[in-house]
């Protein structure tokens, strides 16, 4: 059998740089006689002078002549045609050259063809994303343009516009991704495609719908990527609600860090505040949420409220507990899209708050089990009794351990002779 030289790497060596690894198979793949290109995104990023976050290669090899070159490597799930290979720690994806076959409804082609690389890269979405490039001599292997259009920032369907965005429409939110996220001028005959077919994402998942909205959503350039959904029409398809596009204050507020449930907050305030009838429920449906990311969204809405409504008439302690929940931050960022003044005031409150000795949210100087030693069994006025002295300590109306507990004492006391 032959030796895999995946397994050069000593046992605790740190992993090879991800781009190192991909010249090394790509090298050992052309050893044997085989063709093979850094492929897709890293090619683009590259040559927009990005760091890519992964490198992917194709090849002329089919899946049994890589393994023969890499006995360890393995199939990627459902996508045939598709080698997970493992160098040095690094894993890389190497797909074999292929055509799609017919797309149905505009889901994915239910079979797929070994092809040539011009072919391989004539199935793929945009020029932009259709470059291969050889790790080695860093030239560049361009089938359709990609080259002036990165040159020029445009982003342009691969073929027919029209063909190629109704095979897949999934496509056109892509659309939405690459254009914000590169700056993209979107070519005229592209964006009319993407138009004409917006009303609908016939066939496409909602976890496929979801996996694009967050990437969009999390991303710093989600302002100009809910502008060109809302100005192309995708919208209410992929929010499953009536269109409208307008201003987004909010969205624009927002920190480039912000997470992509306070982004969704963000979103659907503005489009609310315009008389859209946004419904949580029906977003994390159409969107297809994670349970955490749905709460966080719900949490991120009421906060804003919260501060919008009651901050002002807020005693310290209320405020303490409100700004040390992990919503807070995003809810003030949102908070800035519609009342940047008191976003601002509340902004310096909270780190004045902070400030103070133990910060916004101390350690609480008695526990339930500190009742418990004197005598005390727990119920229902137990915990309130914790939160009451909580709160005392919150005001700095408590400084110590000792008088906190005199204090719920005395509570106790009460409670207990009534
Ligand atoms: P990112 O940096 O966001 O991952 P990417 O270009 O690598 O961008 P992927 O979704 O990882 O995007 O896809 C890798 C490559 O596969 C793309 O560059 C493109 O060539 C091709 N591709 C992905 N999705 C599609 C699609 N729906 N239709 C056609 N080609 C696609
Ligand atoms: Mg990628």
């Amino acid at each position: 059998m032959e030796s895999d030289p995946s397994q050069q790497r000593t046992k605790h060596a740190p992993a090879i740089a991800p781009r190192a690894a991909a010249l090394a198979i790509a090298r050992l793949l052309s050893q044997k006689g085989h063709v093979a290109y850094l492929a897709g995104g890293c090619v683009r990023d590259e040559l927009l002078g990005l760091e890519p976050t992964d490198y992917d290669l194709a090849t002329d090899a089919r899946p049994e002549q890589i393994q023969e070159v890499f006995p360890k490597a393995r199939g990627v799930g459902e996508s045939f045609g598709v080698m997970l290979v493992r160098f040095q720690g690094r894993t890389v994806e190497v797909a074999t050259f292929r055509s799609d076959g017919p797309y149905h409804d505009g889901r994915r082609p239910s079979e797929v063809h070994y092809a040539t690389a011009q072919e391989d890269a004539q199935r793929r979405d945009f020029t932009i994303n259709g470059l291969f490039r050889d790790p080695e001599s860093g030239d560049v292997v361009d089938f359709v343009g990609g080259q002036r259009d990165i040159a020029t920032k445009t982003l342009r369907a691969i073929g027919d516009p029209q063909d190629r965005i109704r095979e897949d429409r999934l496509r056109s939110l892509r659309a939405a991704r690459f254009a914000a996220r590169f700056s993209l001028q979107v070519d005229a005959r592209t964006q009319a495609a993407i138009e004409a077919t917006a009303a609908e994402l016939k066939g496409v998942s909602r976890e496929r719908v979801g996996g694009e909205l967050r990437r969009m959503l999390a991303h710093p350039s989600r302002l100009r990527a809910v502008t060109l959904l809302e100005q192309w029409g995708l919208d209410a398809s992929a929010l499953g609600e009536a269109h409208s596009a307008g201003e987004l204050p909010r969205v624009a507020a927002l920190s480039p860090r912000a997470s992509f449930a306070t982004a969704l907050a963000a979103w659907s305030l503005d489009r609310a505040a315009r008389g859209v009838l946004v419904g949580v429920g029906h977003w994390s449906e159409a969107v297809n949420l994670s349970l955490r990311e749905r709460a966080d969204l719900m949490e991120t809405r009421r906060i804003v409220g919260v501060i919008a409504a009651e901050w002002r008439g807020c005693p310290k302690s209320a405020r303490k507990r409100l700004a040390s929940v992990p919503c807070f931050i995003g809810a003030l960022d949102v908070l800035l899209g519609s009342d940047a003044d008191h976003a601002h005031t509340v902004r310096r409150e909270v780190e004045a708050l902070a400030r103070e000795e133990g910060g916004l949210a101390p350690t609480p100087f008695v526990r339930g089990d500190d009742l418990v030693q004197l005598g005390f069994a727990p119920g229902p006025a137990f915990k309130r009794v914790l939160d009451s002295v909580y709160d005392l300590q919150l005001e700095g109306k408590v400084n110590d351990p000792a008088a906190a507990l005199a204090e719920a004492r005395t509570m106790l006391k009460g409670l207990d002779g009534l």
